[in-house]
């Protein structure tokens, strides 16, 4: 008889909490007003801390270690929160990797009910998870890194593109606003990019942000520095092929 191989769905990388309170968040940082973490809106961003992957290019090594000392309490930050009603929009959760902490959904539900909108920063790795969270969630960005081949050379974990690429179906069918972003490998061609960026547009994705690749404070300190700028590597994509189509950095 032979057997089936898992979906990425069944393999998600456990949890880095055991306790589903919301006050069993841990917090690796806290931004209290930011205007570029969720479109148009005014809002405060909490980082969580862990990540089940390691990818080269990585700029929050601080916040990969599930284990970490936690900065400030979640009592901190809501109470925080109850202050900013009427003057922030929306409170993002970002990392690290947060949708692997079990307190995320309690978390979530506070900050709803205090009457912000919720974000959330993630790279896809849990679709179970994730899905568990789509009905508390107004608004993600989903950073999707390569085609899922290309993706144990940059997280270093096998299977972590069928989980990202999952994660992209289970947002784009519960119909929550996503963007999807992708950080450029210093070594991708042209037309590296422009096979991504056509195969997002072909699975539907309308908002894409292309992102350079910082290599100064990468967890892989022999990643080389892009040799192409990010304008050049990109000028091969085709921005009508979404609504809104946009380059960050250099
Ligand atoms: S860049 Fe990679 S290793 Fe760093 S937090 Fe994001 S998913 Fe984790």
């Amino acid at each position: 008889m032979s057997r089936q191989a898992p979906r990425p769905s069944d393999v998600d990388p456990p949890a880095f909490a055991d306790a589903a309170d919301a006050q069993h968040l841990r917090i690796g940082g806290f931004v209290p007003l930011t205007t570029i973490d969720y479109p148009g809106e005014l809002a405060a961003v909490v980082f969580l801390q862990g990540c089940p992957w390691r990818c080269r290019y990585c700029q929050n090594g601080a916040l990969i270690d599930p284990s970490a000392t936690p900065v400030i309490a979640w009592s901190q930050i809501r109470d925080f929160l109850e202050r900013r009603r009427g003057l922030l929009d929306a409170v993002v959760f970002s990392g690290g990797e947060p949708t692997l902490q079990c307190a995320l959904p309690a978390a979530m539900t506070e900050v709803h009910e205090l009457g912000f909108k919720v974000g959330l920063h993630t790279a896809g790795p849990a679709p179970k998870r994730l899905a568990r969270l789509l009905p508390l969630l107004d608004w993600v960005a989903l950073d999707i890194k390569a085609l899922p081949e290309g993706y144990p050379a940059i997280t270093g974990v096998p299977q972590s593109g069928e989980a990202a690429w999952e994660s992209l179906s289970l947002i784009q069918a519960s119909g929550v606003a996503l963007e999807v972003r992708t950080t450029v490998m210093p070594q991708w061609t042209a037309l590296d990019l422009a096979t991504l960026a056509a195969t997002l547009a072909q699975q539907g994705v309308r908002q894409y942000a292309v992102q350079a690749c910082e290599t100064r404070h990468a967890l892989d300190p022999l990643l080389p520095a892009p040799a192409i700028p990010l304008a050049q590597l990109a000028a091969s994509i085709d921005p009508a092929s979404f609504e809104q189509f946009v380059l960050r950095g250099h």
